[in-house]
């Protein structure tokens, strides 16, 4: 059975880690839209020189661009065979868009995870990654901003998917190997249920 997982949680929570986990035992592409916005001012395409300031502010880039890169990622072959998307949709307007590219593909989401974290945590968490990793993104006047977005744009499609797709809540707030351990019998329940 092809897996299509949505990821979904506050910055820190720990989607990408749990993501790139999924993707390396589950074999299928993790698709985090972070990761390409960041390559792309890597290699200092158009599309970075565009979303460097925006992603040196914490701000969200505009629905229509983060639309069409997400577009045109999931009509790559390899998406095909399922995939974990990571950071994407982050608004009502790119959930809605996302709907009919699903359709399209046919690849309806099989689960819609939610990494719970208690704001303290997620806070603490990306503090000590921007110590850690020097990422230009984790600032404490970004996280702030980051983490407020999240809680007003993003939590909100929480209650959007609950009655459009299978929303199964995980538990953040422990271990890296715990967290993986109920994602994984989340996922083995959905295989047997549809075996
Ligand atoms: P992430 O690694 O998912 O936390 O993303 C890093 C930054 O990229 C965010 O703070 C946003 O500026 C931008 N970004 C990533 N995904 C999206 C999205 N779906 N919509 C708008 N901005 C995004």
């Amino acid at each position: 059975m092809a897996l299509n997982i949505l990821i979904l949680g506050p910055q820190g929570a720990g989607k990408g880690t749990q993501a790139k986990r999924l993707s390396a035992s589950y074999g299928i592409p993790h698709i985090s839209t972070g990761d390409m916005l960041r390559e792309a001012i890597a290699n200092g395409t158009e599309l970075g020189q565009r979303v460097k300031p925006i992603l040196e502010s914490g701000e969200l880039v505009p629905d229509e661009l983060m639309i069409e890169l997400i577009r045109e990622r999931l009509s790559e072959p390899d998406a095909a065979e399922g995939f974990v998307l990571d950071g994407f949709p982050r608004t009502f307007a790119q959930a809605e868009a996302l709907e009919p590219m699903l359709r399209e593909i046919g690849k309806p989401l099989s689960a819609v995870l939610v990494l719970q974290l208690p704001e303290d945590v997620a806070i603490e968490r990306l503090l000590r990654r921007a110590e850690l990793e020097g990422r230009t993104d984790d600032t404490p006047e970004t996280i702030r901003t980051r983490l407020d977005l999240f809680r007003k744009k993003t939590e909100p499609l929480v209650e959007w998917y609950r009655i459009r797709s299978n929303v199964v809540p995980i538990h953040g707030d422990r271990t890296e190997n715990e967290v993986f351990a109920e994602i994984e019998q989340v996922l083995d329940r959905l295989e047997e249920s549809a075996a």
